[in-house]
């Protein structure tokens, strides 16, 4: 997948299919699903792919375990079933992890023992695992971590478990694979109109300042948190839909929560679940739930979050975890859809919403990582409608996703390469530097960040270091620490020069900053 070539195609197409405005999970979904349909599929991001929301989830592909306490039975089979298609087609970015849920009193034990049992039913073929009622020793065999005093056992199941960035990529990578076009850097400006109908966009290459009109027979808003800014580039009298709730992570080390296991903890102080998750020899633990009016890229935790997290995990764990632990923080925000007269974001629907505007540009925002590609295909099938377009039969119930292979060893560091992994490592064979280590305390080599700039569209260092290779996530002190190597070696394979080396160092500490506490 290579941006210089991809970027010509804007010269050579006349006219698309379908324009998608935004890259991140549920834009993405909706170019796999057209261009693998067989249509002309044209995707614009403004930064990189995944740069909003999608790479800062709790990285679970979950039925929503909450949700179901809610009552909402429907987004949970929907999302139970959508899981379960997720670990089938892209098996080299997820895997199956059991989840602890500890409780201290008797009746607890079985009212969540049954609840669960219900949640992996809804599951049916697609289930990943029995649920079961456990004692507290075998608790404390799993988790030795958890607390002991009270404990009256709890309960285990199962869930999903990806890389939220990379299946991204790999989604633009798959979307490129079937004839569409993806393309990072590249931020919708306008809507292009004829009519009062909407048939294209304006667009500007932000790293080179191009302008660009392209025409299209229809367009999709796929733009998370920012959806009435497109909205509103339609028409300025369009109210907002969105509301956006604020959630943040914790990083810390394994040895706070050592083994294999997850942790749900089932009610917090606020009436929410919390999670400590396993993920790339870390702890994630998260998240919070708090509505916010400004809209940023770079969303920070607020004091009151991060106190909320060290309150509530520390009430289950032996050894308390503080500031100084904490190796990473990473802040998202969700784009759920407004409900007259509720201000409260942890009792709004996480459901996906879907509307065409008089101008027919068609809209969906919303919903959850898990459930992209369900919301993909709404959303073309509107796509198609409004453009008046045959339509063809959706395909991605079992299309493999780039980098799908059939055995998977997690215990390959590069693994999550997928059928790339072995690609990668021919490439470290050709240079020694390439074979190095980034950083001491991470397995990510030097072939990565080469492998990244040639054929994943990474462009800056930012992008190598946030969603290409996961480092600053899991530790931002590390990822500032091996900046400027990844700097020199992205400047000698682009031609750069030690002007932008030295720019990039500037952007990138400024922008870890909000990644540590
Ligand atoms: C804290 C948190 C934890 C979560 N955890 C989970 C989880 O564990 N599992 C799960 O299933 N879901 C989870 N979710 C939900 C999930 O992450 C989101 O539903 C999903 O990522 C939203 O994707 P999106 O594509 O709609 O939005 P985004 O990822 O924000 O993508 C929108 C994109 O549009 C681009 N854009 C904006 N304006 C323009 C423009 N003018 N031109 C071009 N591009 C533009 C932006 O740059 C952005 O990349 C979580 C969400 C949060 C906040």
């Amino acid at each position: 997948m290579q941006r210089g070539e991809l970027i010509n195609r804007l010269d050579t197409e006349t006219e698309w299919d379908i324009i998608i405005i935004g890259g991140g999970a549920t834009g993405l979904g909706a170019a796999v699903d057209a261009s693998s349909r067989g249509y002309k599929t044209l995707l614009l991001e403004r930064f990189d792919f995944a740069k909003g929301t999608s790479s800062r989830a709790t990285k679970l592909v979950h039925g929503g375990v909450r949700y179901l306490a809610q009552g909402n039975i429907k987004l949970v089979m929907e999302a139970l079933h959508e899981r379960g298609l997720l670990l089938k087609n892209a098996p080299h970015l997820t895997r199956t992890r059991p989840f602890i849920l500890p409780v201290y009193s008797w009746w607890k034990k079985w009212y969540y023992g049954i609840g669960l049992k219900i949640y992996d039913l809804m599951s049916g073929k697609l289930s990943i695992g029995k649920t079961r009622i456990i004692s507290a020793k075998t608790i404390l065999q799993y988790a030795p971590a958890i607390g002991q005093t009270g404990l009256r056992g709890g309960v285990v199941y199962f869930d999903g478990q990806f890389d939220d960035a990379r299946l991204a990529l790999n989604l633009a990578q798959t979307a490129v694979d079937n004839g569409g076009v993806a393309l990072n850097y590249m931020r919708v400006t306008g809507l292009r109109k004829e009519g009062g109908k909407c048939n294209g966009v304006y667009a500007e290459d932000t790293l080179t300042g191009k302008t660009f009109e392209i025409k299209s027979r229809s367009v999709i808003n796929a733009t998370g948190v920012f959806t009435d800014d497109v909205l509103q580039m339609d028409d300025q009298l369009q109210h907002h839909i969105v509301s956006p709730s604020q959630g943040i992570h914790l990083v810390v080390d394994r040895k706070f929560f050592p083994g294999s296991h997850a942790m749900m903890i089932p009610e917090t102080d606020d009436g929410r679940v919390l999670f400590a998750v396993p993920w790339y020899d870390k702890i994630i633990i998260g998240t919070t739930d708090t509505p916010v009016s400004e809209i940023s890229f770079e969303p920070r935790p607020l004091e009151e979050e991060i106190e909320f997290i060290f309150r509530n995990i520390n009430r289950y764990l032996n050894s308390g975890i503080t500031r100084q632990d904490v190796q990473a923080v990473f802040t998202g925000l969700r784009p759920l859809v407004k409900v007259p007269g509720q201000k409260n974001t942890a009792v709004m629907p996480r459901d996906h919403t879907v509307m065409v505007s008089k101008s027919n540009l068609v809209t969906i925002t919303g919903g959850k990582w898990t459930t992209y590609r369900k919301m993909a295909k709404v959303a073309v099938d509107n796509a198609l409608f409004v453009g008046k377009m045959e339509r063809k039969t959706c395909v991605t119930g079992s299309l493999p996703v780039h980098g799908w292979c059939d055995e998977v060893n997690s215990d390959d560091p590069l693994h999550y390469y997928g059928a790339d992994a072995e690609a990668v490592k021919r490439l470290a064979e050709e240079n020694p530097v390439w074979k190095e280590k980034l950083h001491e305390c991470f397995p990510y080599i030097g072939a990565q960040v080469i492998w990244a700039v040639r054929y994943e569209m990474a462009m800056t260092i930012e992008d190598v270091l946030a969603r290409r290779i996961r480092m600053l996530f899991l530790d931002a002190h590390a990822a500032v620490q091996c900046a400027p190597r990844v700097a020199l070696m992205m400047a000698e394979e682009m031609g750069k020069d030690e002007i932008w080396q030295q720019e990039q160092l500037r952007n990138f500490t400024a922008l870890a900053e909000g990644y540590l506490l």
